[in-house]
């Protein structure tokens, strides 16, 4: 995503305001899917002061991803502040989020960043979800299953076949 910054370069003090959006796909992270459907939305301001460039703003936008315990659906968002600060005369900045060709700003690379940052890493359709039994594979949380869960000790198997 690029932002022309022409006018913040040339004048002290001066804003440019940024609205867009960014495509991000479907991201994979930790084992988890992360389905965006949508665009996620990128908004804030470019402000420079004395040199600096202020970066604020927020990315915000939606998900379907999977329980880690059952594996249903769960929808889940983003909602990230962007605050960043960046020396435009010495361009001593960080490549992977930042590429300033001209007049043109490149935040893809924040942008990214921010958002893999944000994924959680752990996933649950509700706090308290039972998962699948291990066994035939029921969702435990809507039924209640017939299986035998007991963990038999082995030294007490011994016993049992002695009886
Ligand atoms: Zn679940
Ligand atoms: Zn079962």
């Amino acid at each position: 995503m690029k932002l022309n910054i022409g006018p913040v370069l040339k004048n002290e003090g001066a804003a440019v305001e940024f609205d867009s959006t960014v495509e991000l796909g479907r991201l994979e992270y930790l084992g988890n899917t992360f389905d965006f459907k949508e665009p996620a939305r990128v908004t804030g301001r470019v402000r420079s002061i004395g040199g600096t460039l202020e970066l604020s703003g927020s990315i915000t936008g939606r998900y379907v991803s999977a329980c880690d315990c059952c594996g249903k659906a769960v929808e889940g968002g983003i909602d990230i502040a962007i605050d960043e600060a960046v020396n435009s005369e010495t361009e001593d900045f960080d490549p992977e989020c930042f590429v300033l060709s001209g007049t043109a700003l490149d935040i893809s690379g924040l942008i990214n960043s921010l958002v893999w940052e944000s994924l959680p890493m752990r996933l649950l359709c509700r706090e308290d979800c039972k998962g699948l039994c291990s066994i035939c594979g029921c969702d435990l949380n809507e039924t209640v299953c017939n299986c035998d869960h007991t963990v038999y000790d082995p030294r007490f198997a011994i016993l049992r076949e002695q009886r």
